[in-house]
């Protein structure tokens, strides 16, 4: 890959590649743009199986933010961290105090918060160490756990797409697949649940899967199979790149909206759903309501709701332009970008 002519073609301002020695942290922070503030995103931690696919996801992630924090409305750029390893046998405290290090050293062009991987228990380490942190625990002052907010989301955002294709927002009685347990996947479940709809759960984890099924009386599926699942919406809310020319050919969903960053495994698949007739949420439209949490002291709530007005827009721009609702949401996001004078 050569480095600063993928920089430059996707426009990231700044990449750190962080390593400590002792504690063997291996970790990068990509910066995209500072240009309507500073760069806030999640640090993930994942067992990458090369140095490529983890630089890819940061480049591409921290892309998403800056496209995520414009069209939110928020005076936030896009940035977003790796650390290299499995959560589960990786992550020492050793390890997470080197890498807030690294973050306190781009004295605040970067401003850490929670992704897979992470617990809000790391980000109070994180913290310890440098002010630049968002989302530590409610008890310490912070706005905890954002992911009930992002969950909220992307239901409203899931009622904007009921209504695109039944011209109707109910849940009641609508089946939903949901790909992934996880701290965003339950707390909508809960959500969906209640509103009366029906689910169909998976999870590599099968103790997340049995908590789905028992509390939110959902039908649990392999986590291969949850791509055929015959349903109205299909969420993905585990890890991005699930949608390739491989995935969409076995989807039978109406819908796709779910809270899972970089859901498309290249743009060209979003073209591959229109084709299939199934409706696109952009994924860094409907997922934001995390990052709006972390980021609005005040009228959060508010800001959350409008997700689901403005994937309305999104779906009208699209149709009177002729572009697919993902295009139609990078054009809105690059045009606030524009106006404050600031993508290259
Ligand atoms: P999480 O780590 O709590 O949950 C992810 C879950 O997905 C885990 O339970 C994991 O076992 C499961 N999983 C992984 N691969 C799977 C597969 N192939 N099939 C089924 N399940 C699989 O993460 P989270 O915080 O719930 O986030 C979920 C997604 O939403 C991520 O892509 C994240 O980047 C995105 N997101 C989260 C937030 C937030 O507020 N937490 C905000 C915006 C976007």
């Amino acid at each position: 890959m050569d480095l600063f002519e993928e920089m430059k073609s996707k426009g990231h301002e700044q990449i750190l590649f962080c390593s400590d020695v002792a504690s063997g942290l291996s970790a990068i922070i990509a910066i995209h743009s500072t240009r309507l503030g500073p760069a806030l995103g999640g640090c993930r931690m994942w067992a990458y199986p090369s140095f490529d696919s983890a630089l890819t996801d940061a480049l591409r992630l921290s892309k998403g933010m800056t496209y995520k924090a414009a069209i939110a409305g928020l005076a936030l750029g896009g940035g977003k961290s790796v650390i290299v390893g499995d959560p589960r046998k990786d992550r020492t405290s050793a390890r997470m105090i080197a890498f807030a290090r690294h973050v306190a050293s781009l004295g605040g062009r970067y401003i850490v918060a929670e992704d897979v991987g992470i617990t809000v228990a790391d980000i109070e380490l994180f913290r310890t160490i440098t002010p630049y942190v968002a989302g530590f625990s409610k008890d310490a002052g912070g706005t905890g756990d954002p992911s009930p907010a992002t969950a909220q989301g992307v239901f409203f955002g899931m009622q904007a797409c009921m209504e695109e294709v039944y011209g109707d927002r109910s849940f009641q009685d609508k089946k939903i697949a949901i790909q992934g347990m996880g701290k965003v996947g339950l707390a909508l479940a809960k959500l969906l649940s209640e509103a009366g709809a029906h689910l169909i759960v998976s999870d590599m984890d099968p103790e997340k899967v049995a908590i789905a099924c028992r509390e939110f009386n959902g039908d649990p599926v392999h986590p291969h199979e949850i791509y055929r699942v015959n349903c109205d919406i299909f969420a993905p809310c585990a890890l991005g790149g699930i949608l390739n020319d491989r995935t969409v050919p076995a989807l039978s969903c109406k819908i796709v909206a779910g809270s899972a960053n970089n859901q498309l495994a290249q743009a060209e698949v979003a073209a591959l759903l229109q084709k299939r007739g199934i409706l696109y949420a952009p994924d860094y439209v409907i997922n934001a309501g995390g990052l709006i949490h972390i980021s609005c002291k005040q009228d959060a709530g508010i800001m959350i709701e409008k997700i689901y007005s403005r994937l309305k827009e999104i779906f009208r721009l699209a149709k009177t332009k002729s572009l697919l609702p993902s295009e139609a949401a990078d054009k809105m996001a690059e045009e606030i970008l524009c106006a404050a004078g600031k993508i290259s």
